[in-house]
């Protein structure tokens, strides 16, 4: 069969060589004049580091064959994300952890002291907490909560914490001792190459040709058996019922000579500082050694028509009209939405291999059996 892969990002590139392997012809179109999407990863010709271009990727999962996957096409160096927040004058270790704790109080409790602590400075009427700030108050209480989250919150997605879903704080721990690791996945690293180096050997198949800097119009996909979609689910119907809201991101990029802050991530929790967060480009490559370095300030706001999307918003009214949406490309044959823009969620890079997987295996199994393949491996809604 010929398939057409949209987007030559992560699920463009694993569903694009699962076909491949099993001997159907692969066309990949990219608008962008690289492959990796948001994960590409360029050295800077200056001071030679390896710089996330598209804002930091860090590599962690539970799933050991997306893991073996990985390993497969690259080489994954041990790193940890250890992130740091400015508040208030002083810096503490992110996630919240004892050592974040007992700073911030200045105290020098042990984990079970500090959990009887922290649940008496929680609003513990809060039973099932629905919003971020629910969430926040219940778990951290209101000082924790108003040095680290509320003003982060407001800057990353533009709104007050009490109109997000609690779902965006699940994504990080407490901690009751002093691990400061970002994540609790038992793998986790980056690729000793970056993201694309690994991306253009898993594109790097007889059966794949990769077309650069090609916008893909729909009249296209009249050429092909099949297409897998990883642009955006609103840009396929020409954004016909209105687009679906978007964060974008500003990256103010600038370099240094030495060490500009000592670690990879240094958020800022106050809704002052106009930035979220600086990222210094080398740390994420503690195996390497430059003398210069990159950093980038990050400023997130709306996404705009012309602005590269970033995190979905998902809220009320962008879920109805998402679903909306989803209604009309389930009409559709021929075409399968997939990734982060495809199917509008949140994704992390393991989760979107593991779909891209499955989305290959489904195609597969429906090719054998003869039946059509669906719009949606995995429902956005
Ligand atoms: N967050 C926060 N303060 C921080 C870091 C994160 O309030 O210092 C909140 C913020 O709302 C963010 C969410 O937690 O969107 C998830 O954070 P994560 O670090 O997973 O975001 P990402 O790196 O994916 O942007």
């Amino acid at each position: 069969m010929k398939l057409l892969m949209v987007g030559a990002g992560l699920s463009g590139a694993v569903i694009g060589r699962a076909m491949a392997e099993a001997g159907h012809q692969v066309t990949v179109v990219d608008s962008r004049p690289h492959i990796g999407g948001n994960c590409h990863t360029e050295r800077d010709a200056d001071t030679g580091v390896m710089v996330h271009v598209y804002g930091p990727h860090i590599f962690h999962t539970d799933d050991a064959e997306v893991w073996d996957y990985v390993n497969q096409y690259e080489t994954f160096l041990p790193y940890k994300n250890r992130v740091k927040t400015t508040s208030g004058g002083q810096v503490f270790a992110l996630p919240v952890n004892l050592h974040t704790i007992n700073q911030f109080y200045g105290k020098t409790m042990r984990p079970d002291e500090a959990r009887i602590f922290l649940e008496e400075q929680a609003d513990t009427s809060i039973t099932d907490p629905q919003t971020f700030e629910e969430q926040a108050l219940r778990f951290v209480g209101p000082d924790l909560y108003e040095a680290f989250f509320k003003g982060y919150t407001q800057k990353q997605w533009g709104c007050s914490p009490r109109d997000l879903p609690a779902s965006i704080l699940k994504r990080l721990p407490v901690r009751f001792n002093y691990d400061d690791n970002y994540f609790f996945h038992r793998f986790q690293g980056m690729p000793e190459n970056g993201y694309t180096a690994m991306i253009e050997r898993i594109l790097d198949h007889p059966g794949i040709t990769v077309h650069l800097s090609q916008r893909f119009e729909r009249a296209q996909a009249a050429d092909y058996d099949h297409v897998f979609y990883a642009g955006p689910l609103d840009g396929w119907f020409d954004f016909d019922l209105g687009r679906l809201g978007y964060r974008t991101l500003d990256f103010e990029r600038f370099s240094y000579q030495g060490d500009y802050q000592g670690c990879a991530v240094m958020n800022y929790g106050e809704v002052d500082v106009p930035y979220t967060r600086i990222t210094e480009h080398k740390h994420f490559s503690p195996w390497e050694s430059h003398e210069g370095s990159v950093c980038y300030r990050e400023f997130s706001r709306a996404c705009e028509p012309d602005d590269i999307p970033y995190y979905p918003i998902r809220m009320v009214a962008e879920k109805e009209l998402l679903g909306a949406y989803v209604a009309q490309a389930n009409t559709q044959k021929g075409v399968t939405f997939v990734g982060r823009l495809g199917t509008y969620r949140y994704l992390d890079m393991d989760v979107t291999i593991r779909e891209a997987l499955e989305t290959a295996k489904v195609f597969l199994a429906h090719e054998k059996a003869g039946t059509a393949m669906p719009a949606f491996v995995v429902s956005p809604l």
